[in-house]
């Protein structure tokens, strides 16, 4: 059992943001994110005063990337120090890892995912680490092999960004589900790479794909998922008899958390945005799984007070979904097949899967609302809790 881990991330203030007078109202401190607001009190009575709220949320951790002079800067090198090592450790180990940025437009999913030439961010550093890792393998017993795929999911449809032909400009793949494999992309292709060149290849140039049937760079991220997917698996001699691992890492770019804001596609129907119903369904799952998850560990406590003489202070009459505790400790269905976001990453939320959430926010007041939402969001997923397992098959 595993919690799903998350980061919350702070970018610098926009141009935009410092030109119209943004205010900082975003401070981390250690694993603590905390959010002010404060309001002038209308009131006449009031003459003016002013009143400040602020808000702590818990993360496993923060990251402070406003200011490169502040000493508790976070470099994209310090983001992947924690995170994509984690990553290709549990890769290395077989599991199946998701990493995904949750955030509203402009507030740094991309940049924290794919980075900028001069500043890499976690994907290509992820790749990188996989073939440094491949070179140490060299010395062991142990031989290797990765696919990556690539695609994007827009209005419910997938794309496979890395086919050659034009077919890769219509959203036609169906997803599928696999009784053991869970679901996959029928179709989609999946290309051999031996070296870290090969991998950012296809990386760019599905990149570019992305957005050349969008109308401007940030219509693509603004409004897709998109999800990178590497396939490794290592086949290896454990006393004397073989055995593979396979795991499986998704490195997902999700479109703006303001498309899943009724309010807001409302006001924007004539630029074409619509509301997001993977994202929509995303917040399902999740807040739904948070729940279960803190029926299960209720029921947990509950269980293990019980075997130890059952001395919980707690009435056997509420103990819990096995005991006919009443509806609001039964589990609740989990909608994954809602949409076609949540039903590919149904592994990763609450399955077979280590998985690793960055939520990303700007620093400014004007940003009050997506950011306080943000945190609310990333703090439910917190609650969620995975199972992940070594995926090996002994004696291959
Ligand atoms: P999103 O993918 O969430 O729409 P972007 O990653 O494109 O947002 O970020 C918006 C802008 O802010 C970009 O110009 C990006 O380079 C810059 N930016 C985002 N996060 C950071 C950061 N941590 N440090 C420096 N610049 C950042």
């Amino acid at each position: 059992m595993a919690n799903v881990q998350v980061a919350v991330r702070v970018r610098p203030l926009s141009k935009r943001e410092t030109k119209e007078g943004g205010r900082i109202i975003v401070e981390v401190d250690d694993k603590v994110a905390k959010i002010r607001n404060v309001k002038v009190d209308s009131r006449p009575e009031s003459f003016g005063d002013t009143r400040e709220k602020v808000v702590a949320f818990g993360f496993d951790y923060c990251y402070w990337s406003v200011n490169p002079e502040d000493p508790h800067y976070a470099s994209q090198e310090v983001v992947f120090r924690d995170l994509g090592t984690e990553v290709l450790s549990g890769a290395a180990k077989g599991y199946n890892i998701c990493l995904f940025a949750y955030g509203q437009t402009g507030s740094g999913k991309t940049y924290t995912m794919l980075g900028t030439p001069a500043s890499v961010g976690l994907t290509p550093r992820i790749c990188e680490g996989l073939f440094i890792r491949e070179d140490d393998c060299a010395s062991q017993p142990c031989s290797r092999s990765i696919k990556v795929s690539f695609l994007e999911i827009y209005n419910e449809r997938v794309r496979d960004l890395l086919k050659q032909s034009n077919q890769n400009k219509s959203y036609t793949l169906r997803v599928r589900e696999h009784p053991e494999m869970g679901p996959y992309v029928q179709g989609l292709s999946q290309h051999v790479v031996t070296n870290y060149q090969q991998v950012i290849q296809l990386l760019e140039a599905g990149i570019a794909n992305r957005i050349t049937a969008a109308t401007h760079v940030h219509e693509a991220s603004s409004r897709s998922h998109a999800i990178f997917t590497i396939h490794c698996t290592q086949a290896i001699l454990q006393n004397n008899l073989p055995s593979e691992t396979a795991s499986k890492i998704n490195l997902v770019d999700l479109a703006g958390s303001e498309r899943a804001d009724p309010s807001y596609c409302k006001d924007r129907i004539t630029e074409g945005a619509n509301i997001n119903k993977s994202l929509v369904t995303l917040g399902i799952v999740i807040s739904t799984l948070a729940q279960n998850s803190q029926v299960f560990s209720s029921c947990q406590s509950l269980s293990s007070a019980a075997s130890s003489g059952g001395d919980s202070g707690v009435p056997s009459t509420t103990s819990g979904a096995s005991s006919g505790g009443g509806p609001a400790r039964r589990q609740s269905y989990i909608p994954y097949r809602d949409s076609v976001l949540t039903w590919l990453l149904k592994e990763s939320l609450g399955g077979n899967s280590k998985t690793i959430m960055v939520a990303t926010v700007s620093p400014a007041h004007t940003s009050y609302s997506e950011t306080m939402s943000t945190m609310r969001y990333a703090s439910n997923a917190k609650n969620i809790i995975n199972k992940p397992r070594v995926n090996e098959d002994a004696n291959v």
